[in-house]
C-alpha cells in the first residue's frame, strides 16, 4: 500500500501491545541487540493481568520456568510480587510438579514495566496502532511499518503483533454490550481491517472473567483458609529465596440455591440467549456453563484470592460469568461467607478476533507476509504463560531473521513451548488453547525443575541470557556431575550408591547417613541428582523414543514442494499438506487427518527426489 506521510521513526523490530506476549517479545528482541520499540495503547497497563492475578499452574508453571530459562521476565516478576506460592501436584511424580503463585496484581504490572523500562535497546511508547504498511516483494507481501493514531509512521523490517483480546472486542454483562477488550479499555478495529485486507482469515473466540469483591465485606470465618507452601519455591532460576510477605487464600462454594437462581436466569445469559455465539475455553467454563454441563453437582468450589497487599479487592476464582448485574448480586447472597459481600467489579465476557494459527510458520512468522509475526491471544491461545512464551520466541525469531540466521524452533521433547507452538501451527485451534501436561508426550523430560538445564545453554548461544545466568548453570551442572560421580563410584552393601538410591524405600537422607559430606549439597542439586538416578529407566526410554522420532524430524520438506505431483496421495492429504506446509516429515505426521500411509508416500517421494538430484 502506498504511503504519503513522512517517515517519523525507524526501528529494527516493532512490537504492538505490551501485554504478556508483547513485553517478552520486545525484551527478547532487545536482549539480542535489536533496536526495538514496544508500542502500546496505555503505559499504565503494561503487563496487566486481565483476569486471574496468578502465574503458573499445571502445565503453565512449567512454561514460566522455560521462559525464565530463556532469559524472560515473567519468573523474576512473579518472584518479586507473589503473595502466595504453591507447588501443585506435589504428591505426584516430578513430571507433574507445577508451580503456581498469586500475584499482587498492581505490583506485578509495575515490576514488568520496570523490567521493560530498564532494558537496553528498548523504547516503550504509548501509541495506538491503527494500520499496517506492507509492500509486494516477489510473490509474497512483506511488512514495512505501521501507522499510529495522530498520523505518525513507524518503519521496521520486522513487526510482532500481540494485541490480545482487543481486536474488534465486545464485552457482555447480561444484555449490556460495550465495545472493549478489557473493562475500562477500548477496542482495536484498524488492525483487524488491515489483516483482512492482507488476506488473513480471522475468527472469533470469547472468554470471561468473574466479579471482584470487597474483602472487607466477606465473612472469612465462614470459609476455609488455604495457606501457601511453608517454603515457597521460586519461579526464576536466579531467585534464591522468596522474601515478600505471604498471604492466605480462602475457599467457599456455590449452593443448590445458587444453581437454581442461575437456571432461572439462563435466558438472560449472553451465552444462552444467543447474544454470544462464539466458543470459549472449555476447561475454564463460566459458572452458568458449569451449572448446565454438570447438572448433577450440588456445589462448585470457589477460591477467594486477594488481588494485592494494599487493596481489599478479592478475585472470586471459579465463577467467571456474564450474567446480568442483578443476578451476580443475588448469587453471592446465597454463598457461605459471601452473604453480605459487595461487588467492586462485575464479571463479564469478551468476544474478540483471533487469527487461526495455521497461518503461521513454526517461527511464528506469518506465511503470507514476510517479517510479520503474531504472538499471544491473537493466535487463539488463552493465558499469560502461553502468551509470554510465544512472545519470547517471536521476538527472538524476528531478530534471527534480520541476521539471516535460522529461527529458534524448540522441539516437542525440548520444551512445553515447543509443544505449544507445534500444536498451534500444525493443528490449529477450535477453542481457546491452553497448556496441559497431557499435551506433552515427553513429560518426564520436560520437568519444571530442569528447564534451565534444557534451555539455558541454547539461549546462551543465541545471546538471549546474560553471563550471570549462564555462570549459575555451569556451576550447577558441575556440582550435579560431582555428586553424580560419587554416587556412581562409591559402594554400599555391595552396590553403588546410585543403585542403592534407586530402591523405592531409599531416599536422599539415607545417602547422607552413609556419606555425611553430602549433607550440605544444595536442595536443587540434590533434586537433579535424585531424579536422574530414580527415573533413569523411564528417562532412557523416553530418550529412545525421541531419537526414533528425530529421524522423521530430520527429514526436511522443501518449502516449494508441489503436493499435487506426489502420486497416489489422497486429495484430503494434499489439501491439508498444502495448507499447513509442514517443515519436517515429523510435523507432517501430526497434522490432523494425515495418516501414516500419507507420511510413507511423502517419505518415498522425498527420497526419490533426493536420489534423482544426487544422480543429476
Ligand atoms: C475478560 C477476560 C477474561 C479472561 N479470562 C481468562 C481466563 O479465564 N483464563 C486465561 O488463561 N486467560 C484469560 N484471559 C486472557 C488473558 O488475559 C490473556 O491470555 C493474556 O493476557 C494474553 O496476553 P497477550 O499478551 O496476548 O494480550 P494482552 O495481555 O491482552 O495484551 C494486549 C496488549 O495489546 C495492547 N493493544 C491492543 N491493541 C493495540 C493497538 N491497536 N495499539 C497498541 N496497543 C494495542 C493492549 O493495550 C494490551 O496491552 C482473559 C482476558 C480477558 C480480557
Amino acid at each position: 500500500m502506498g504511503c504519503m506521510t513522512t517517515v517519523d521513526y525507524e526501528f529494527d523490530v516493532l512490537v504492538v501491545g505490551a501485554g504478556h506476549a508483547g513485553t517478552e517479545a520486545a525484551l527478547a528482541a532487545a536482549r539480542l541487540g535489536a533496536h526495538t520499540a514496544l508500542l502500546t495503547t496505555n503505559l499504565d497497563t503494561v503487563g496487566q493481568m486481565s483476569c486471574n492475578p496468578a502465574i503458573g499452574g499445571v502445565g503453565k508453571g512449567q512454561i514460566v520456568r522455560e521462559i525464565d530459562a530463556l532469559g524472560g521476565a515473567m519468573g523474576r516478576a512473579i518472584d518479586a510480587t507473589g503473595l502466595q506460592f504453591r507447588l501443585l501436584n506435589r504428591r505426584k511424580g516430578p513430571a507433574m510438579h507445577s508451580p503456581r503463585a498469586q500475584a499482587d496484581k498492581r505490583a506485578y504490572q509495575v515490576e514488568i514495566k520496570r523490567l521493560v523500562e530498564s532494558q537496553e535497546n528498548l523504547q516503550l511508547r504509548q501509541e495506538v496502532v491503527e494500520d499496517l504498511i506492507t509492500e509486494q516483494e516477489g510473490e509474497r507481501e512483506r511488512i514495512r511499518g505501521l501507522r499510529v493514531r495522530g498520523d505518525a509512521v513507524y518503519r521496521a523490517p520486522a513487526i510482532i503483533l500481540t494485541t490480545g483480546t482487543f481486536l474488534q472486542a465486545l464485552m457482555h454483562t447480561g444484555e449490556a454490550r460495550t465495545p472493549g477488550g478489557r473493562a475500562g479499555e477500548g477496542t482495536t478495529a484498524g488492525i483487524s481491517g488491515a489483516l483482512r485486507r492482507m488476506g488473513f482469515r480471522l475468527e472469533r473466540f470469547k472468554t470471561g472473567t468473574p466479579p471482584r469483591l470487597s474483602g472487607r465485606t466477606i465473612d472469612f470465618e465462614r470459609t476455609e483458609r488455604q495457606p501457601g507452601d511453608d517454603q515457597p519455591s521460586p519461579f526464576s532460576f536466579l531467585t534464591d529465596q522468596i522474601s515478600v510477605e505471604q498471604l492466605p487464600c480462602w475457599i467457599t462454594h456455590t449452593t443448590p440455591q445458587v444453581h437454581e437462581l442461575i437456571r432461572q436466569n439462563l435466558a438472560r445469559a449472553p451465552m444462552y440467549s444467543g447474544q454470544i455465539q462464539t466458543r470459549g475455553p472449555r476447561y475454564c467454563p463460566s459458572i452458568e456453563d458449569k451449572v448446565v454441563r454438570f447438572a448433577e453437582k450440588e456445589q462448585h468450589q470457589v477460591f477467594l484470592e486477594p488481588e494485592g497487599w494494599k487493596t481489599h479487592e478479592v478475585y472470586v476464582n471459579g465463577i467467571s460469568t456474564s450474567l446480568p448485574r442483578d443476578v451476580q448480586d443475588a448469587m453471592f447472597r446465597l454463598m457461605p461467607g459471601l452473604e453480605q459481600a459487595q461487588i467492586m467489579r462485575y464479571g463479564y465476557a469478551v468476544e474478540y478476533d483471533y487469527c487461526p494459527p495455521e497461518q503461521l510458520q513454526p517461527s511464528l512468522e506469518t506465511k503470507s507476509v514476510g517479517g510479520l509475526y503474531f504472538a499471544g491471544q491473537i493466535n487463539g491461545t488463552t493465558g499469560y504463560e502461553e502468551a509470554g512464551a510465544q512472545g519470547l520466541i517471536a521476538g527472538t525469531n524476528a531478530v534471527l531473521r534480520l541476521r539471516q540466521e535460522s529461527p529458534l524452533i524448540l522441539r516437542r521433547d525440548q520444551a512445553y513451548i515447543g509443544v505449544l507452538i507445534d500444536d498451534l501451527v500444525t493443528r490449529g485451534v477450535d477453542e481457546p488453547y491452553r497448556m496441559f501436561t497431557s499435551r506433552a508426550e515427553f513429560r518426564l523430560l520436560l520437568r519444571q525443575d530442569n528447564a534451565d538445564r534444557r534451555l539455558t545453554p541454547l539461549a546462551s548461544k543465541l545471546g538471549l541470557v546474560d553471563a550471570q545466568r549462564n555462570a549459575r548453570l555451569v556451576t550447577k551442572e558441575a556440582e550435579v556431575d560431582r555428586v553424580g560421580a560419587i554416587l556412581a563410584t562409591q559402594r554400599f552393601q555391595g552396590v553403588t550408591l546410585a543403585k542403592y538410591l534407586r530402591r523405592p524405600a531409599i531416599e536422599w537422607p539415607d545417602i547422607v547417613e552413609i556419606r555425611s559430606d553430602l549433607a550440605d549439597v544444595p536442595r536443587e542439586i540434590v533434586q537433579q541428582v535424585v531424579y536422574d538416578v530414580k527415573y533413569s529407566g523411564y528417562i532412557f526410554r523416553q530418550q529412545q523414543q525421541v531419537s526414533r522420532q528425530q529421524r522423521l524430524a530430520d527429514k526436511r520438506i522443501p518449502g516449494d514442494l508441489q503436493y499435487q505431483e506426489i502420486p497416489h496421495l489422497r486429495g484430503e492429504a494434499r489439501q491439508k499438506l498444502h495448507q499447513i506446509r509442514p517443515v519436517t516429515l515429523d510435523q507432517a505426521s501430526r497434522i490432523s487427518g494425515i495418516t501414516p500411509a500419507d507420511v510413507a508416500l511423502l517419505l518415498a517421494h522425498l527420497e526419490g527426489r533426493r536420489r534423482s538430484r544426487d544422480r543429476g
